[in-house]
């Protein structure tokens, strides 16, 4: 989740250190933090939910996300819009809990664990997950019970590492604007890297049926690829957008275009 920095403890915590944890129906906040929260999707995240849901990502993002702007870097992320009432809701939530549990977005997985990230390595400039902290909020009873974790093992339990690992180059290249102070994007390249970033079954439009293959030069085993697996798609993305803001060469433009 998107939370205010006053809950965030300011102190860096490693896989190893311990806290106090539990969430469950009898608790009596059950339920009050899926709402009124500022929730950040990732790109992997839209890909689990619109599957589960049955539904493009298109519809998705039309009824379930809005769009924000970050105002140091101008990038284009998707938040997920709270119901439009008094209660503000989220979308998912039923007396039960989360009614998409096994695809909830990875910022309501690793709740009460923050995670700093860092580039390391002037070569290959990758993400690293660089350290932990944990997130107290005042309304949040869970750290009052007993069930002690570390924070690799909250990790395995929640399924973390998939989704890290699935949205580290998309990361990389958020970590990688804010270090370089790059001017700030137009509108028009705001919205393709959200398309590229969340938006795939447009985007996978826009490589078909646009003359984006005309254009660029890529292998017919990646077009395959592209094609057919909505992780690669996916991937796709992420070096679209590298190559959209001039980062890196990823995409070769095809001679008779230059
Ligand atoms: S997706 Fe699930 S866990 Fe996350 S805020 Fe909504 S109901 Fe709560
Ligand atoms: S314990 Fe915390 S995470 Fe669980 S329902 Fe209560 S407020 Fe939400």
């Amino acid at each position: 989740m998107l939370l205010s920095m006053k809950f965030v403890e300011p102190i860096e915590r490693t896989l190893n250190s311990k806290f106090k944890f539990r969430c469950h129906k009898g608790i009596s906040c059950f339920n009050r933090c899926c709402r009124n929260a500022d929730i950040l999707l990732t790109p992997y995240d839209v890909v689990r939910m619109k599957k589960r849901l049955g539904i493009s990502s298109e519809e998705f993002l039309e009824k379930y996300a809005y769009v924000h702007i970050d105002e140091k870097s101008s990038h284009p992320y998707a938040l997920l819009k709270m119901t439009d009432n008094d209660e503000k809701k989220c979308p998912f939530v039923t007396p039960e809990g989360c009614g998409v549990y096994e695809d909830r977005p990875v910022n309501c997985r690793n709740y009460p664990v923050g995670q700093g990230l860092m580039i390391k390595g002037t070569e290959d400039r990758k993400v690293k997950e660089g350290f932990y902290f944990f997130i107290k909020e005042p309304n949040c009873l869970g750290c009052g019970e007993d069930n002690e974790w570390t924070i690799e093992q909250w990790r395995i339990d929640q399924g973390s590492d998939l989704y890290d690992e699935m949205n580290r180059e998309w990361k990389e290249i958020q970590l990688r604007r804010d270090a370089l102070g790059q001017p700030k994007l137009d509108p028009k390249k705001q919205s393709m890297l959200y398309m590229a970033s969340y938006d795939l079954d447009r985007f996978r439009r826009f490589i078909f049926e646009s003359r984006f293959l005309d254009s660029f030069e890529i292998a017919k085993e990646e077009i395959e690829k592209i094609k057919s697996d909505e992780i690669e798609l996916m991937k796709f993305g992420f070096k679209y957008q590298k190559y959209i803001l001039m980062m890196e060469e990823t995409l070769k433009v095809k001679e008779a275009q230059l």
